[in-house]
């Protein structure tokens, strides 16, 4: 948790629970044991540096409106390299399809097909890529694990997962 000039944290801590902390060893979808839900950090001042440098993009960024709040929206927004990946609370696994949540993730869908830009949602290790047209349930991705589209012109036609170790060989 960190805090924006314009934005803070205040009574949310929904990325304590939702993103895995490595030098914690604390898994995705569950709190961490540091955590005071609502309230804060117990560990604030020596909290890891991955705590310290991460910030969703509600946190960061305006153009998110105030109903992505996450502790509101139950949906913890980043930027991949690849795109924006939307976390739901797992308490919330269908957070992402309520409005106007779903109107957004699917207009960022038709902004990525023209800019190459992935959408996806995330449940627990689930990820469901999201374009214009349709959802490619992809079902649980390890972390050793990338989605390769396949395209034609702009638009993703088909949406696989293969270990990383494997890209490029053919
Ligand atoms: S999810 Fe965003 S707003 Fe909520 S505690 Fe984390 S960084 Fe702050
Ligand atoms: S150490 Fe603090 S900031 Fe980091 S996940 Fe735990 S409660 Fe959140």
């Amino acid at each position: 948790m960190t805090s924006s000039a314009k934005r803070s944290c205040g009574d949310c801590t929904l990325c304590c629970k939702v993103m895995a902390i490595e030098a914690l060893a604390k898994p995705v979808n569950a709190w961490c044991s540091h955590c005071q839900p609502g309230r804060g950090c117990a560990i604030y001042a020596a909290r890891p540096t991955e705590c310290e440098d991460f910030a969703c993009l509600w946190l960061v960024n305006d153009l998110l409106d105030e109903c992505w709040k996450p502790s509101r929206s139950k949906l913890v927004v980043t930027t991949s390299e690849d795109g924006v990946e939307i976390r739901c609370d797992p308490g919330s696994p269908n957070a992402w399809r309520k409005e106007p949540y779903a109107g957004d993730i699917h207009a960022w869908a038709v902004e990525g097909e023209t800019n190459d830009m992935t959408v996806v949602v995330i449940i627990g290790r689930r990820m469901i890529l999201v374009t214009p047209d349709r959802e490619f349930d992809l079902g649980i991705v390890g972390p050793d694990e990338r989605i390769v589209r396949e395209l034609e012109g702009t638009k993703v036609v088909s949406a696989t997962v293969v270990k990383e170790n494997e890209l490029g060989r053919g």
